[in-house]
Protein backbone atom coordinates (compact mmCIF):
# COMPACT_ATOMS: atom_id res chain seq x y z
CA UNK A 1 0.00 0.00 0.00
CA UNK A 2 1.27 3.12 -0.54
CA UNK A 3 0.31 6.48 1.18
CA UNK A 4 1.13 10.47 0.11
CA UNK A 5 1.48 12.72 3.19
CA UNK A 6 1.12 16.48 4.07
CA UNK A 7 5.19 17.15 3.21
CA UNK A 8 4.59 14.18 -0.07
CA UNK A 9 5.85 11.91 2.06
CA UNK A 10 5.54 8.69 0.70
CA UNK A 11 5.26 5.88 2.91
CA UNK A 12 5.97 1.84 2.13
CA UNK A 13 4.08 0.16 4.46
CA UNK A 14 5.54 -3.76 5.49
CA UNK A 15 5.67 -6.40 8.48
CA UNK A 16 7.69 -5.50 11.18
CA UNK A 17 10.38 -7.73 12.10
CA UNK A 18 13.47 -5.42 14.44
CA UNK A 19 12.43 -2.61 15.30
CA UNK A 20 14.69 0.81 15.27
CA UNK A 21 14.34 4.21 13.21
CA UNK A 22 17.11 4.28 10.78
CA UNK A 23 17.91 6.61 7.38
CA UNK A 24 20.68 6.41 4.72
CA UNK A 25 20.62 5.70 1.18
CA UNK A 26 19.19 2.91 -0.44
CA UNK A 27 21.94 -0.10 -1.82
CA UNK A 28 20.17 -2.61 -4.54
CA UNK A 29 20.57 -5.88 -4.37
CA UNK A 30 20.61 -7.45 -7.38
CA UNK A 31 19.26 -10.71 -8.34
CA UNK A 32 20.47 -11.92 -11.94
CA UNK A 33 22.86 -10.62 -13.85
CA UNK A 34 21.99 -8.06 -16.98
CA UNK A 35 21.56 -10.10 -20.12
CA UNK A 36 22.58 -6.93 -22.00
CA UNK A 37 26.01 -7.41 -20.28
CA UNK A 38 25.95 -10.61 -21.30
CA UNK A 39 25.20 -10.05 -24.95
CA UNK A 40 28.07 -7.19 -24.75
CA UNK A 41 30.44 -9.66 -23.54
CA UNK A 42 29.76 -12.29 -26.44
CA UNK A 43 32.59 -14.38 -26.71
CA UNK A 44 34.75 -12.04 -24.56
CA UNK A 45 37.27 -11.81 -27.43
CA UNK A 46 39.42 -14.52 -25.96
CA UNK A 47 41.61 -16.19 -28.29
CA UNK A 48 41.00 -19.58 -28.30
CA UNK A 49 39.90 -22.52 -25.49
CA UNK A 50 42.66 -22.13 -23.53
CA UNK A 51 41.98 -18.75 -23.53
CA UNK A 52 38.40 -19.42 -22.45
CA UNK A 53 39.54 -21.84 -19.95
CA UNK A 54 41.80 -19.39 -18.05
CA UNK A 55 39.23 -16.87 -17.57
CA UNK A 56 36.97 -19.36 -16.70
CA UNK A 57 39.37 -20.18 -13.51
CA UNK A 58 39.99 -16.83 -12.74
CA UNK A 59 36.52 -16.38 -11.74
CA UNK A 60 36.02 -19.60 -10.21
CA UNK A 61 39.47 -18.40 -8.17
CA UNK A 62 37.38 -15.29 -7.38
CA UNK A 63 34.02 -16.58 -6.63
CA UNK A 64 35.24 -19.49 -4.36
CA UNK A 65 37.44 -16.72 -2.39
CA UNK A 66 34.27 -14.88 -1.70
CA UNK A 67 32.50 -17.74 -0.70
CA UNK A 68 35.59 -19.02 1.88
CA UNK A 69 35.76 -15.26 3.22
CA UNK A 70 32.05 -15.27 3.92
CA UNK A 71 32.39 -18.54 6.21
CA UNK A 72 35.00 -17.24 7.56
CA UNK A 73 33.04 -14.83 8.74
CA UNK A 74 30.16 -16.88 9.59
CA UNK A 75 29.83 -19.91 11.98
CA UNK A 76 27.40 -23.07 12.53
CA UNK A 77 25.83 -24.04 9.98
CA UNK A 78 25.59 -21.05 8.05
CA UNK A 79 29.51 -21.51 8.07
CA UNK A 80 28.92 -25.33 6.35
CA UNK A 81 26.98 -24.15 3.98
CA UNK A 82 29.63 -21.39 2.68
CA UNK A 83 32.28 -23.55 2.90
CA UNK A 84 30.77 -26.46 0.68
CA UNK A 85 29.88 -23.38 -1.68
CA UNK A 86 33.53 -22.84 -1.97
CA UNK A 87 34.12 -26.63 -2.58
CA UNK A 88 31.36 -26.67 -4.94
CA UNK A 89 32.66 -23.71 -7.01
CA UNK A 90 36.30 -25.27 -7.40
CA UNK A 91 34.46 -28.81 -8.63
CA UNK A 92 36.64 -30.47 -10.66
CA UNK A 93 34.19 -32.05 -12.53
CA UNK A 94 32.33 -28.96 -13.28
CA UNK A 95 35.88 -27.42 -14.63
CA UNK A 96 36.00 -31.06 -16.92
CA UNK A 97 32.55 -30.19 -18.44
CA UNK A 98 33.13 -26.66 -19.09
CA UNK A 99 36.15 -27.37 -20.87
CA UNK A 100 34.06 -30.08 -23.11
CA UNK A 101 31.79 -27.28 -23.61
CA UNK A 102 34.28 -24.98 -24.66
CA UNK A 103 36.31 -27.59 -27.15
CA UNK A 104 32.69 -28.30 -28.84
CA UNK A 105 33.14 -24.33 -29.38
CA UNK A 106 30.86 -23.01 -27.15
CA UNK A 107 31.51 -19.51 -25.52
CA UNK A 108 32.41 -19.24 -21.83
CA UNK A 109 29.56 -18.10 -20.53
CA UNK A 110 27.46 -20.62 -22.66
CA UNK A 111 29.84 -23.48 -21.56
CA UNK A 112 29.40 -22.41 -17.58
CA UNK A 113 26.04 -22.28 -18.53
CA UNK A 114 25.58 -25.86 -20.23
CA UNK A 115 27.85 -27.77 -17.47
CA UNK A 116 26.21 -26.51 -14.33
CA UNK A 117 22.57 -27.26 -16.18
CA UNK A 118 23.98 -30.97 -16.88
CA UNK A 119 24.86 -30.71 -12.61
CA UNK A 120 21.47 -29.87 -11.99
CA UNK A 121 19.96 -31.81 -13.91
CA UNK A 122 22.39 -35.12 -12.00
CA UNK A 123 21.48 -33.52 -8.75
CA UNK A 124 18.32 -33.29 -8.85
CA UNK A 125 17.73 -36.56 -9.92
CA UNK A 126 19.23 -37.85 -6.76
CA UNK A 127 16.72 -35.79 -5.18
CA UNK A 128 16.69 -35.23 -1.29
CA UNK A 129 19.61 -33.10 0.06
CA UNK A 130 21.42 -33.85 -3.38
CA UNK A 131 18.40 -31.38 -4.82
CA UNK A 132 19.22 -28.85 -2.74
CA UNK A 133 22.47 -28.40 -3.95
CA UNK A 134 20.77 -27.46 -7.50
CA UNK A 135 20.09 -23.84 -5.95
CA UNK A 136 23.47 -23.66 -4.43
CA UNK A 137 25.11 -24.40 -8.17
CA UNK A 138 22.61 -21.84 -9.78
CA UNK A 139 24.08 -19.14 -7.34
CA UNK A 140 27.27 -20.03 -8.16
CA UNK A 141 26.62 -20.42 -12.18
CA UNK A 142 25.32 -16.57 -11.31
CA UNK A 143 28.03 -15.48 -9.90
CA UNK A 144 30.41 -16.66 -12.06
CA UNK A 145 28.97 -15.18 -15.07
CA UNK A 146 28.73 -11.76 -13.35
CA UNK A 147 32.87 -12.15 -12.94
CA UNK A 148 32.98 -13.36 -16.60
CA UNK A 149 31.03 -10.08 -17.82
CA UNK A 150 32.71 -7.79 -15.05
CA UNK A 151 29.58 -6.65 -13.76
CA UNK A 152 28.79 -7.09 -9.56
CA UNK A 153 28.26 -10.65 -7.93
CA UNK A 154 24.50 -11.02 -7.69
CA UNK A 155 23.64 -10.90 -4.19
CA UNK A 156 24.57 -8.02 -1.40
CA UNK A 157 27.48 -6.05 -2.55
CA UNK A 158 29.70 -4.63 0.42
CA UNK A 159 27.96 -0.96 1.21
CA UNK A 160 31.10 1.55 0.80
CA UNK A 161 29.03 3.82 3.80
CA UNK A 162 26.32 2.46 5.71
CA UNK A 163 23.38 1.75 3.82
CA UNK A 164 19.74 0.17 3.50
CA UNK A 165 19.66 -3.33 2.12
CA UNK A 166 16.90 -3.55 -0.10
CA UNK A 167 15.99 -6.56 -1.81
CA UNK A 168 13.13 -8.90 -3.18
CA UNK A 169 14.47 -11.39 -0.68
CA UNK A 170 17.49 -12.55 1.02
CA UNK A 171 19.08 -16.19 0.64
CA UNK A 172 21.11 -17.31 3.26
CA UNK A 173 24.56 -16.88 1.47
CA UNK A 174 23.29 -13.16 1.15
CA UNK A 175 22.59 -12.77 4.68
CA UNK A 176 25.55 -15.05 6.33
CA UNK A 177 28.44 -12.21 6.03
CA UNK A 178 26.42 -8.71 6.37
CA UNK A 179 27.88 -6.58 8.97
CA UNK A 180 26.00 -4.53 11.12
CA UNK A 181 28.02 -1.96 10.97
CA UNK A 182 27.80 -0.84 7.48
CA UNK A 183 23.53 -2.88 7.00
CA UNK A 184 21.77 0.24 8.37
CA UNK A 185 18.10 -1.93 7.96
CA UNK A 186 16.96 -4.92 5.73
CA UNK A 187 13.81 -4.35 3.56
CA UNK A 188 12.78 -6.91 1.39
CA UNK A 189 9.25 -7.06 -0.76
CA UNK A 190 8.87 -10.21 -0.25
CA UNK A 191 9.33 -12.61 2.96
CA UNK A 192 6.99 -13.03 6.17
CA UNK A 193 7.93 -12.83 9.94
CA UNK A 194 9.46 -15.94 9.33
CA UNK A 195 11.39 -15.83 6.55
CA UNK A 196 14.51 -16.38 6.41
CA UNK A 197 15.69 -13.08 6.23
CA UNK A 198 13.48 -12.45 9.52
CA UNK A 199 15.80 -14.88 11.39
CA UNK A 200 18.66 -13.43 10.27
CA UNK A 201 17.85 -10.03 10.99
CA UNK A 202 16.97 -10.80 14.64
CA UNK A 203 20.16 -13.13 14.89
CA UNK A 204 22.36 -9.38 13.80
CA UNK A 205 19.77 -7.00 15.60
CA UNK A 206 19.02 -5.37 12.14
CA UNK A 207 16.30 -2.81 11.91
CA UNK A 208 13.99 -4.59 9.05
CA UNK A 209 10.76 -4.54 7.57
CA UNK A 210 9.62 -7.66 5.63
CA UNK A 211 6.77 -8.18 2.92
CA UNK A 212 7.62 -4.26 2.19
CA UNK A 213 5.13 -3.86 -1.74
CA UNK A 214 6.49 -1.51 -4.07
CA UNK A 215 10.41 -1.21 -1.92
CA UNK A 216 11.74 -2.58 -5.07
CA UNK A 217 10.39 0.79 -7.03
CA UNK A 218 12.72 2.84 -4.88
CA UNK A 219 15.89 3.66 -6.66
CA UNK A 220 19.35 2.81 -5.53
CA UNK A 221 20.99 5.83 -4.08
CA UNK A 222 17.53 7.54 -2.36
CA UNK A 223 17.33 8.61 1.22
CA UNK A 224 15.06 6.82 3.19
CA UNK A 225 13.65 6.29 6.47
CA UNK A 226 13.17 2.92 7.62
CA UNK A 227 10.77 2.29 11.02
CA UNK A 228 11.28 -1.11 11.94
CA UNK A 229 8.49 -0.91 15.21
CA UNK A 230 6.01 0.44 12.53
CA UNK A 231 7.00 -1.92 9.53
CA UNK A 232 7.44 1.44 7.11
CA UNK A 233 10.02 2.41 4.80
CA UNK A 234 9.98 6.46 4.12
CA UNK A 235 11.00 8.48 1.11
CA UNK A 236 11.18 12.49 0.45
CA UNK A 237 11.20 12.76 4.52
CA UNK A 238 13.58 16.61 5.80
CA UNK A 239 17.12 14.84 6.81
CA UNK A 240 17.09 17.22 9.63
CA UNK A 241 14.04 15.51 10.99
CA UNK A 242 14.97 12.20 9.85
CA UNK A 243 17.89 12.69 11.57
CA UNK A 244 16.24 13.66 15.11
CA UNK A 245 13.85 10.23 14.57
CA UNK A 246 17.58 8.18 14.10
CA UNK A 247 18.74 10.12 17.66
CA UNK A 248 16.04 9.06 19.58
CA UNK A 249 15.98 5.58 18.30
CA UNK A 250 19.61 5.32 19.32
CA UNK A 251 19.33 6.49 22.40
CA UNK A 252 16.18 4.19 23.16
CA UNK A 253 18.06 0.95 21.72
CA UNK A 254 21.00 2.05 23.80
CA UNK A 255 18.60 1.64 27.01
CA UNK A 256 17.70 -1.56 25.73
CA UNK A 257 21.24 -2.57 25.31
CA UNK A 258 21.64 -1.94 28.48
CA UNK A 259 19.01 -4.06 30.23
CA UNK A 260 20.67 -7.24 32.32
CA UNK A 261 18.12 -9.28 34.01
CA UNK A 262 16.14 -11.61 35.25
CA UNK A 263 13.51 -10.98 33.10
CA UNK A 264 10.06 -9.32 34.76
CA UNK A 265 7.05 -7.46 34.61
CA UNK A 266 7.33 -4.03 36.34
CA UNK A 267 5.32 -5.23 39.11
CA UNK A 268 7.58 -8.43 39.41
CA UNK A 269 6.24 -11.28 37.53
CA UNK A 270 8.72 -13.25 36.67
CA UNK A 271 9.25 -14.29 32.88
CA UNK A 272 12.05 -16.49 31.41
CA UNK A 273 14.05 -15.13 28.61
CA UNK A 274 15.78 -18.09 26.86
CA UNK A 275 18.09 -18.80 23.85
CA UNK A 276 17.24 -20.33 20.45
CA UNK A 277 20.80 -22.36 19.48
CA UNK A 278 21.88 -24.40 16.69
CA UNK A 279 25.64 -25.61 18.48
CA UNK A 280 27.99 -25.59 20.67
CA UNK A 281 28.98 -22.40 19.14
CA UNK A 282 25.87 -20.54 19.28
CA UNK A 283 25.24 -22.10 22.90
CA UNK A 284 28.01 -20.75 24.16
CA UNK A 285 27.95 -16.98 22.64
CA UNK A 286 24.19 -17.27 24.27
CA UNK A 287 25.47 -18.68 27.34
CA UNK A 288 27.19 -14.95 28.02
CA UNK A 289 23.57 -13.29 27.38
CA UNK A 290 21.26 -12.22 30.48
CA UNK A 291 19.52 -16.15 29.35
CA UNK A 292 18.17 -18.19 31.74
CA UNK A 293 19.06 -21.18 29.44
CA UNK A 294 18.13 -22.29 26.20
CA UNK A 295 14.68 -22.96 25.22
CA UNK A 296 14.91 -24.34 21.82
CA UNK A 297 18.23 -26.41 20.90
CA UNK A 298 17.42 -27.59 17.13
CA UNK A 299 19.06 -30.72 17.62
CA UNK A 300 18.96 -31.58 13.64
CA UNK A 301 20.66 -28.36 12.24
CA UNK A 302 23.94 -30.62 13.62
CA UNK A 303 23.39 -33.23 11.50
CA UNK A 304 22.57 -31.48 7.90
CA UNK A 305 25.58 -32.43 6.17
CA UNK A 306 25.43 -36.04 7.77
CA UNK A 307 24.86 -39.52 5.49
CA UNK A 308 24.59 -41.30 8.06
CA UNK A 309 22.83 -41.28 11.83
CA UNK A 310 25.82 -40.55 14.31
CA UNK A 311 25.56 -43.58 17.26
CA UNK A 312 24.66 -42.54 21.03
CA UNK A 313 28.14 -41.73 21.81
CA UNK A 314 28.81 -39.67 18.97
CA UNK A 315 25.83 -37.50 19.28
CA UNK A 316 26.56 -37.27 23.43
CA UNK A 317 29.79 -35.86 22.43
CA UNK A 318 28.05 -33.00 20.82
CA UNK A 319 25.17 -32.31 23.20
CA UNK A 320 27.54 -32.26 25.86
CA UNK A 321 29.01 -28.89 24.12
CA UNK A 322 25.82 -27.37 24.18
CA UNK A 323 24.65 -28.19 27.46
CA UNK A 324 28.00 -27.32 29.42
CA UNK A 325 27.88 -23.44 29.17
CA UNK A 326 24.68 -24.18 31.34
CA UNK A 327 26.18 -26.65 33.87
CA UNK A 328 26.04 -23.14 36.06
CA UNK A 329 22.25 -23.97 37.54
CA UNK A 330 20.89 -23.08 34.00
CA UNK A 331 18.50 -25.59 32.02
CA UNK A 332 18.41 -26.90 28.55
CA UNK A 333 15.43 -27.73 26.43
CA UNK A 334 16.72 -30.57 23.94
CA UNK A 335 14.52 -30.73 21.26
CA UNK A 336 14.61 -34.22 19.37
CA UNK A 337 15.64 -34.34 15.51
CA UNK A 338 12.69 -32.25 13.59
CA UNK A 339 13.99 -33.64 10.60
CA UNK A 340 11.89 -33.30 7.43
CA UNK A 341 9.88 -31.11 5.29
CA UNK A 342 11.77 -27.34 5.33
CA UNK A 343 15.46 -29.54 7.12
CA UNK A 344 15.91 -32.33 5.04
CA UNK A 345 18.38 -34.58 6.95
CA UNK A 346 19.56 -37.51 4.70
CA UNK A 347 19.75 -40.47 7.41
CA UNK A 348 15.94 -39.43 8.79
CA UNK A 349 14.17 -38.15 6.21
CA UNK A 350 11.48 -39.93 4.21
CA UNK A 351 11.81 -39.29 0.18
CA UNK A 352 9.69 -38.35 -2.52
CA UNK A 353 6.92 -37.39 -0.36
CA UNK A 354 3.83 -35.65 -2.49
CA UNK A 355 3.59 -32.67 0.87
CA UNK A 356 6.83 -33.04 3.31
CA UNK A 357 5.23 -30.52 5.77
CA UNK A 358 2.33 -32.72 6.15
CA UNK A 359 4.16 -35.84 6.25
CA UNK A 360 6.69 -37.87 8.30
CA UNK A 361 8.67 -35.08 9.86
CA UNK A 362 9.30 -34.42 13.38
CA UNK A 363 8.58 -37.21 15.98
CA UNK A 364 6.67 -39.01 13.20
CA UNK A 365 9.74 -40.14 12.21
CA UNK A 366 10.27 -42.36 14.82
CA UNK A 367 7.16 -44.56 14.20
CA UNK A 368 8.46 -47.15 11.58
CA UNK A 369 12.21 -46.09 12.88
CA UNK A 370 12.39 -46.11 16.76
CA UNK A 371 15.80 -46.74 17.21
CA UNK A 372 16.18 -43.17 15.65
CA UNK A 373 14.68 -41.50 18.61
CA UNK A 374 15.82 -44.20 21.58
CA UNK A 375 19.71 -43.27 20.23
CA UNK A 376 18.78 -39.48 20.31
CA UNK A 377 17.72 -40.17 23.89
CA UNK A 378 20.61 -42.30 24.95
CA UNK A 379 23.02 -39.71 23.67
CA UNK A 380 20.76 -36.81 25.28
CA UNK A 381 21.16 -38.73 28.51
CA UNK A 382 24.35 -39.42 28.76
CA UNK A 383 25.20 -35.62 27.61
CA UNK A 384 22.98 -34.81 30.58
CA UNK A 385 24.55 -37.07 32.68
CA UNK A 386 28.00 -36.06 31.64
CA UNK A 387 27.59 -32.25 32.31
CA UNK A 388 25.30 -32.07 35.41
CA UNK A 389 23.15 -29.77 33.33
CA UNK A 390 19.25 -29.71 33.95
CA UNK A 391 18.03 -30.53 30.60
CA UNK A 392 14.28 -30.98 29.48
CA UNK A 393 13.60 -32.56 26.52
CA UNK A 394 10.63 -32.22 23.45
CA UNK A 395 9.57 -33.41 21.10
CA UNK A 396 8.22 -31.76 17.35
CA UNK A 397 5.16 -31.97 15.88
CA UNK A 398 3.13 -33.63 18.28
CA UNK A 399 -0.64 -34.21 16.90
CA UNK A 400 -2.20 -36.52 19.39
CA UNK A 401 -2.50 -36.76 23.52
CA UNK A 402 -1.16 -40.79 23.29
CA UNK A 403 2.04 -39.11 21.03
CA UNK A 404 3.18 -37.18 23.82
CA UNK A 405 2.14 -40.06 26.55
CA UNK A 406 4.70 -42.15 24.38
CA UNK A 407 7.60 -39.59 24.29
CA UNK A 408 6.92 -38.79 28.06
CA UNK A 409 7.26 -42.75 28.91
CA UNK A 410 10.34 -42.71 26.86
CA UNK A 411 11.84 -40.17 28.44
CA UNK A 412 11.48 -40.05 32.29
CA UNK A 413 13.16 -43.78 32.84
CA UNK A 414 16.21 -41.46 31.70
CA UNK A 415 16.22 -39.04 34.28
CA UNK A 416 15.03 -36.29 31.77
CA UNK A 417 12.17 -33.80 32.02
CA UNK A 418 9.69 -34.66 29.34
CA UNK A 419 7.71 -32.04 27.36
CA UNK A 420 6.15 -31.76 23.62
CA UNK A 421 6.05 -28.70 21.13
CA UNK A 422 2.84 -27.00 20.19
CA UNK A 423 2.73 -26.54 16.44
CA UNK A 424 -0.18 -28.40 15.12
CA UNK A 425 -3.38 -26.71 15.90
CA UNK A 426 -4.78 -30.40 17.36
CA UNK A 427 -1.80 -30.10 20.20
CA UNK A 428 -2.93 -26.49 21.20
CA UNK A 429 -6.72 -27.49 21.25
CA UNK A 430 -5.97 -30.31 23.44
CA UNK A 431 -3.36 -28.68 25.49
CA UNK A 432 -4.79 -29.58 28.71
CA UNK A 433 -4.54 -32.77 28.11
CA UNK A 434 -1.42 -33.13 26.81
CA UNK A 435 -0.52 -31.19 29.91
CA UNK A 436 -1.51 -34.91 32.12
CA UNK A 437 1.03 -36.43 30.09
CA UNK A 438 3.97 -34.18 30.12
CA UNK A 439 5.35 -31.53 32.11
CA UNK A 440 5.73 -28.56 29.97
CA UNK A 441 4.83 -27.27 26.37
CA UNK A 442 6.81 -25.08 23.98
CA UNK A 443 4.84 -23.23 21.32
CA UNK A 444 6.50 -23.19 18.04
CA UNK A 445 4.62 -20.28 16.54
CA UNK A 446 5.88 -21.09 13.32
CA UNK A 447 4.76 -24.33 12.39
CA UNK A 448 1.64 -23.17 14.68
CA UNK A 449 1.18 -19.89 12.04
CA UNK A 450 1.48 -22.20 8.95
CA UNK A 451 -0.91 -24.95 10.46
CA UNK A 452 -3.36 -22.69 11.47
CA UNK A 453 -3.37 -20.49 8.36
CA UNK A 454 -2.88 -23.34 6.12
CA UNK A 455 -0.33 -21.12 4.51
CA UNK A 456 3.45 -22.71 4.29
CA UNK A 457 6.01 -21.11 6.13
CA UNK A 458 8.62 -20.03 3.34
CA UNK A 459 6.19 -18.95 0.62
CA UNK A 460 6.58 -15.15 0.22
CA UNK A 461 3.59 -14.29 -0.97
CA UNK A 462 1.48 -15.26 2.12
CA UNK A 463 3.66 -13.48 4.12
CA UNK A 464 -0.14 -11.55 5.46
CA UNK A 465 -1.01 -15.13 6.35
CA UNK A 466 1.90 -16.81 7.77
CA UNK A 467 1.60 -13.72 11.06
CA UNK A 468 2.28 -14.76 14.40
CA UNK A 469 -0.29 -11.77 14.96
CA UNK A 470 -3.12 -13.75 13.28
CA UNK A 471 -6.21 -13.70 15.55
CA UNK A 472 -6.38 -17.39 14.97
CA UNK A 473 -3.09 -18.06 16.11
CA UNK A 474 -3.47 -15.72 19.35
CA UNK A 475 -6.39 -17.95 19.86
CA UNK A 476 -4.58 -21.07 19.75
CA UNK A 477 -1.83 -19.58 21.94
CA UNK A 478 -3.80 -17.97 24.48
CA UNK A 479 -5.97 -21.67 24.43
CA UNK A 480 -2.45 -23.38 25.10
CA UNK A 481 -1.31 -20.73 27.66
CA UNK A 482 -4.20 -20.54 29.77
CA UNK A 483 -3.94 -25.01 30.25
CA UNK A 484 -0.76 -24.07 31.92
CA UNK A 485 -1.76 -21.55 33.73
CA UNK A 486 -5.08 -24.22 35.23
CA UNK A 487 -2.19 -26.96 35.30
CA UNK A 488 0.68 -24.73 36.41
CA UNK A 489 2.88 -26.65 34.84
CA UNK A 490 5.28 -24.33 32.32
CA UNK A 491 4.56 -23.06 28.60
CA UNK A 492 7.09 -21.55 27.05
CA UNK A 493 7.24 -20.05 23.30
CA UNK A 494 10.47 -20.78 20.75
CA UNK A 495 9.44 -19.54 17.85
CA UNK A 496 10.32 -16.16 16.01
CA UNK A 497 6.93 -14.54 17.71
CA UNK A 498 8.95 -15.08 20.63
CA UNK A 499 11.22 -12.17 19.85
CA UNK A 500 9.15 -9.57 19.32
CA UNK A 501 8.95 -7.34 22.18
CA UNK A 502 5.61 -5.66 21.32
CA UNK A 503 3.99 -9.72 20.97
CA UNK A 504 6.01 -10.75 23.87
CA UNK A 505 3.87 -8.68 26.02
CA UNK A 506 0.67 -10.09 25.07
CA UNK A 507 1.39 -13.60 25.13
CA UNK A 508 2.92 -12.97 28.96
CA UNK A 509 -0.41 -11.42 29.87
CA UNK A 510 -1.76 -15.16 27.64
CA UNK A 511 -0.22 -16.76 30.65
CA UNK A 512 2.83 -17.99 28.70
CA UNK A 513 5.96 -18.49 31.11
CA UNK A 514 9.41 -18.28 29.00
CA UNK A 515 9.95 -16.89 25.70
CA UNK A 516 13.12 -18.41 23.78
CA UNK A 517 14.72 -16.55 21.00
CA UNK A 518 17.61 -15.94 19.30
CA UNK A 519 20.01 -14.47 21.64
CA UNK A 520 20.33 -11.10 20.37
CA UNK A 521 16.79 -10.14 20.64
CA UNK A 522 16.83 -11.20 24.51
CA UNK A 523 17.80 -7.58 25.57
CA UNK A 524 14.66 -5.83 24.00
CA UNK A 525 12.14 -8.01 25.23
CA UNK A 526 13.60 -7.75 28.59
CA UNK A 527 13.83 -4.04 28.87
CA UNK A 528 9.97 -4.43 27.05
CA UNK A 529 8.80 -6.65 29.72
CA UNK A 530 10.18 -4.27 32.57
CA UNK A 531 8.40 -1.29 31.29
CA UNK A 532 4.77 -2.92 31.89
CA UNK A 533 2.79 -4.32 34.42
CA UNK A 534 1.18 -7.56 34.50
CA UNK A 535 -2.54 -5.92 34.16
CA UNK A 536 -0.99 -4.17 31.38
CA UNK A 537 -0.02 -7.51 29.96
CA UNK A 538 -3.23 -9.34 30.21
CA UNK A 539 -5.42 -5.99 28.55
CA UNK A 540 -2.52 -5.82 25.47
CA UNK A 541 -3.82 -10.20 25.20
CA UNK A 542 -6.93 -9.13 25.05
CA UNK A 543 -6.84 -6.25 22.56
CA UNK A 544 -4.89 -8.00 20.58
CA UNK A 545 -6.99 -11.46 20.45
CA UNK A 546 -9.96 -8.85 19.84
CA UNK A 547 -8.85 -7.00 16.30
CA UNK A 548 -9.46 -8.39 13.35
CA UNK A 549 -6.00 -8.29 11.50
CA UNK A 550 -2.22 -8.47 12.55
CA UNK A 551 -1.42 -5.02 11.25
CA UNK A 552 -4.75 -3.60 13.90
CA UNK A 553 -3.87 -6.14 16.61
CA UNK A 554 0.03 -4.63 17.05
CA UNK A 555 -1.50 -0.62 16.56
CA UNK A 556 -3.69 -1.77 19.18
CA UNK A 557 -0.89 -3.27 21.66
CA UNK A 558 0.82 0.07 20.74
CA UNK A 559 -1.70 2.53 21.49
CA UNK A 560 -2.35 1.08 24.69
CA UNK A 561 1.24 0.60 25.46
CA UNK A 562 1.25 4.36 24.56
CA UNK A 563 -0.84 5.16 27.20
CA UNK A 564 -0.05 2.93 30.06
C1 LIG B 1 8.49 -23.42 15.29
O1 LIG B 1 7.90 -24.12 14.46
O2 LIG B 1 8.05 -22.34 15.72
C2 LIG B 1 9.81 -23.84 15.80
C3 LIG B 1 10.39 -23.20 16.79
O3 LIG B 1 10.42 -24.87 15.15
P1 LIG B 1 11.21 -24.68 13.76
O4 LIG B 1 11.22 -23.22 13.43
O5 LIG B 1 12.58 -25.23 13.98
O6 LIG B 1 10.38 -25.51 12.85
MG1 LIG C 1 8.64 -26.07 14.00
Amino acid sequence: MVTVEARATRILQGTPVVPGVVAGPVLRVVDEVSEEAVARYGDGGLADEDAALAAYDASVLEVADGFARKAAAAHGAAAEVLAASAGLTRDKGLRVAVAKALGQGSDVVTAVRAAVEQFVSVFTGMGGLMAERATDLRDIERRLVAHLVGEPEPGVPTPSVPSVLLAADLAPSDTAGLDPALVLAIVTERGGPTSHTAIIARQLGIPCVVGCRGALEVAAGAFVVVDGEGGRVELGVDEQAAADRVEASRVAREALAAWRGPAQTADGTPVKLLANVADGTTAESAAGEPVQGVGLFRTELCFLDRRDEPDAEEQAAIYAEVLRPYADGRHVVVRTLDAGSDKPIAFATHEGEENPALGVRGLRLSFDNPGLMDHQLDGIQLAAESTGTETWVMAPMVATVAEAADFAAKVRPRGLKPGVMVEIPSAALLAYRMLEVVDFLSIGTNDLTQYAMAADRMATDLAHLTDPWQPAVLQLIAITAEAGRNARKPVGVCGEAAADPLLAVCLVGMGVTSLSMAARAVRPVGAQLARVHMETCEHAAEVALAASDPMAARQAVRDLLAEA
